[in-house]
């Protein structure tokens, strides 16, 4: 039935890059004669997800929507993928994203358009735009996102689906491809809180694989997600409801909190001075680690590789003109041709966004930048970090918006990065102090479209949030 609803629909929607049929209808055969059998079944027995596609998963292409790994087969697959398929889920294809998860809107991607299925004018949000317009569109009901400053949560948002990002080092980052190491997490993304508490469960726990994994027992989710939260404190950051944030998604959460109240819980005002800087922190840190990470991918080791012939070729040409010139100096700065293979090949495999971030990140860590920048950032993340330590003391969740808007028109800030940075506002925070946050569909703008609200909880409080989610 999924297969028939991606085969229907996924020419309008651009959510997977690749459908699995006949792996997943093998491993759903299989699982079936598990269950004839009596065999004892996973915790997600045939039900079919979808995987974005920066999880290295073993024999399938894993491309990060990138010309740079459009070819690229993985020797082996990611704890997360093996979780899976050790719970007895169906994967069913890898979904589109912005390329290497840099982006808002999916757009970013080169391998593939994705809209949003509740008009297919606009953007599904991104970087999990394929994962979040899936499930919308009601293709998959369990679908993998990775979130490194609000890449789950803004397209939840945007398609009306619930999406987690877990604490940092609750799911382990095994076989996933960095983007920025310290932020990035991989969370469940599903239609219903309920949903979520099960695939989280089913895809957490300590993995010595990965140096950055918490070795804390996994809670049960999926037992307590119907257990009510008695006097449950809720605090609402004053930064959150000022400039920049639309009129619509205003009202939908504060109607969303109104609805928390009359079942008992109290509303805290507080505040998050440093919230302000969380932008600015984050488009420091992130490319700066990106700009680090991304150096694998050489055309040697890993990716993309230019035309070797031609490359050599223009190389002569232009000692050619050096020479012929006598140009002494030019011709010593010549590249060899082993740094133009690296050149060429990265120049033509990354697109514009990722390049824009590796010089950002270049610039920001090099001597002489690296105090003012960098490290300040560094210095500001701990501010943040403590602005939350503070205000858990006197709340059990922050509740705010998801994203400052609703999903936008498809093209409207392609040219303004700033601005498509700025859909950021709420999230990134999150990702810098490392603790879980959710967004829950809470309502719809006034043209009918979905908002989010954005949960966020201690760390390692994924159950106060799926609880207060349900
Ligand atoms: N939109 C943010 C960025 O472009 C977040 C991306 C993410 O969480 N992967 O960096």
């Amino acid at each position: 039935a999924c297969l028939d609803r991606i085969r229907q629909h996924d020419s309008q929607i651009g959510a997977f890059l690749k459908v699995m049929d006949d792996k997943a209808l093998a491993k759903a055969e299989q699982v079936d004669k598990k269950r004839k059998a009596g065999e004892p079944l996973g915790k997600l027995a045939g039900v079919p997800v979808a995987v974005k596609d920066l999880l290295c998963t073993e024999g399938e292409v894993t491309t990060c929507a990138s010309k740079m790994l459009e070819n690229f087969v993985p020797p082996y697959s990611s704890t997360v993928i093996k979780k899976l398929e050790e719970a007895d889920a169906v994967i069913i294809g890898k979904t589109n994203m912005d390329e290497f998860a840099m982006g808002g809107s999916t757009e970013n991607s080169a391998l593939g358009k994705t809209r949003n299925p509740w008009d297919t004018s606009l953007v599904p949000g991104g970087s999990s735009g394929g994962a979040a317009a899936c499930l919308a569109a009601q293709m998959v009901p369990l679908s993998i996102g990775t979130d490194t400053g609000g890449s789950i949560r803004q397209p939840a948002s945007f398609c009306g689906v619930v999406g987690l990002k877990p604490t940092y080092g609750r799911v382990s980052r095994f076989g996933l491809i960095a983007f920025a190491s310290s932020l990035d997490q991989i969370g469940p993304m599903a239609r219903t809180a309920e949903d979520t508490a099960l695939f989280l469960e089913a895809i957490s726990g300590h993995d010595p694989a990965d140096s950055t994994s918490a070795d804390v027992a996994c809670p049960l989710f999926s037992k307590t997600v119907d257990q009510p939260l008695e006097g449950l404190r809720i605090g609402m950051v004053k930064e959150h409801f000022g400039e920049g944030l639309d009129g619509d998604v205003e009202k939908a959460v504060r109607e969303a909190v109104k609805v928390y109240e009359s079942l008992g819980a109290k509303v805290v005002d507080i505040s998050l001075p440093h919230n302000k800087y969380g932008i600015a922190t984050y488009y420091i840190i992130a490319p700066s680690e990106a700009s680090s990470n991304l150096a694998r991918f050489d055309s040697a080791h890993y990716g993309h590789r230019c035309d070797e012939a031609t490359m050599l070729a223009e190389l002569e040409e232009e000692k050619a003109a050096l020479t012929a010139a006598g140009d002494e100096v030019g011709l010593k700065r010549m590249d060899t041709s082993l740094i133009r293979m690296y050149r060429k090949s990265r120049a033509e495999g990354f697109g514009p966004e990722v390049k824009r971030r590796i010089m950002l990140g270049t610039y920001t860590l090099s001597a002489g930048y690296y105090d003012a920048y960098y490290l300040k950032a560094l210095k500001v993340r701990r501010l943040i970090r403590e602005d939350y330590d503070k205000a858990f003391k006197s709340v059990d969740l922050i509740v705010g918006p998801t994203a400052p808007n609703p999903a936008f028109a498809a093209g409207s800030k392609t040219n303004d990065p700033l601005a498509m940075y700025l859909e950021d506002l709420y999230t990134v925070t999150a990702n810098l102090a490392g603790i879980p946050a959710i967004s829950v569909p809470c309502g719809l703008t006034g043209s009918g479209l979905p908002v989010g609200m954005h949960m966020q909880a201690p760390a390692l409080e994924e159950d106060r949030l799926l609880r207060a989610a349900q």
